[in-house]
């Protein structure tokens, strides 16, 4: 399958990042995708949308990447799960997307977020974006797990203004029951970007039962407080707006019947971030 005739198929932009999406590069050869990922000439993408104002500063243009090694009780969005779901787009291409609203998002103050799926499964791709963004004089933002952050080099992660780190939850056990993966590098990368000197944002989804309980939070606050660059901690309330995804794609959904927390949940959450000093929304 040509990359043309996939782009005829399926716009680039979609309605809103819930729009499911599979399958969109079935007939890219393994060949193929080995050499997109080795040398980043070629992204898959599940989408991208236009005017976000909840993915970093001012007014985004998001990029969402396709490919995810890891498996969130509370991913709204499975379908990025899979590479292959994603729309091969070169790295032309992508360019040539965010210069058309270059003048735009700086006027908006804002900038391109690449988020995901997880923006470093595709690290050639992300480092090579980030730098031609980085060129044309817009702000650039990446949303991740930080599990891959080790792929990026220093030098690297230069090019990327903010960092949108996912810190899902605290100890070892819980994080691998809600993940399916170590919390280890992910911690680790976020000291590596405080003594970098990095600007992060932290990211926290609070899930009623699952992620809410004081000393949980407590944990993860104190963490925080310990590194340099952290602008601020966004509690996002868990929703269901992704369950019909997981039904979709014929995947156990075992959060089918767990309610989104109430506002005053939200609000003890961010008074506990506050509390050790931290910026919380
Ligand atoms: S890291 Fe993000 S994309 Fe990956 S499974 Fe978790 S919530 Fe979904």
């Amino acid at each position: 399958m040509s990359e043309e005739k996939v782009l005829e198929q399926v716009p680039l932009e979609a309605a809103s990042p819930f729009e499911l999406r599979v399958n969109l590069a079935s007939g890219a050869s393994e060949s193929a995708v080995k050499r997109a990922l080795t040398t980043g000439d070629m992204g898959f993408l599940h989408s991208f949308t236009t005017g976000s104002t909840v993915d970093g500063p001012g007014v985004r243009l998001v990029a969402w990447t396709a490919g995810c090694h890891w498996r969130c009780l509370y991913c709204h969005n499975p379908d990025t799960w899979s590479m292959m779901n994603g729309m091969p787009v070169t790295i032309d291409h992508a360019i040539d997307e965010v210069a058309k609203y270059r003048h735009g998002l700086k006027i908006m103050s804002g900038g391109l977020t690449l988020s995901g799926g997880e923006p470093l499964m595709q690290d050639r791709f992300a480092a090579r974006l980030f730098t031609a963004v980085k060129g044309l004089g817009v702000h650039t933002a990446m949303e991740t797990n930080g599990h891959l952050g080790d792929r990026l080099t220093d030098r690297e992660l230069e090019q990327i203004d903010l960092v949108l780190l996912g810190v899902k939850t605290w100890t070892p056990q819980r994080h691998l029951h809600l993940t399916g993966k170590d919390i280890g590098p992910t911690l680790e990368f976020a000291r590596r970007l405080s003594r970098l000197g990095r600007k992060m944002w932290i990211r926290f989804v609070l899930v009623p039962g699952l992620t809410d309980d004081p000393e949980n939070i407590e944990q993860i606050a104190q963490f925080v407080t310990e590194l340099d660059g952290v602008e601020r901690v966004e509690v996002l309330p868990f929703h269901q707006m992704g369950r019909y995804k997981w039904k979709e794609l014929a995947i156990n959904y075992t959060l089918q019947d767990v309610q989104p927390p109430t506002n005053e949940m939200v609000e003890r959450a961010c008074e506990q971030f506050r509390a050790v000093g931290l910026n919380a929304f």
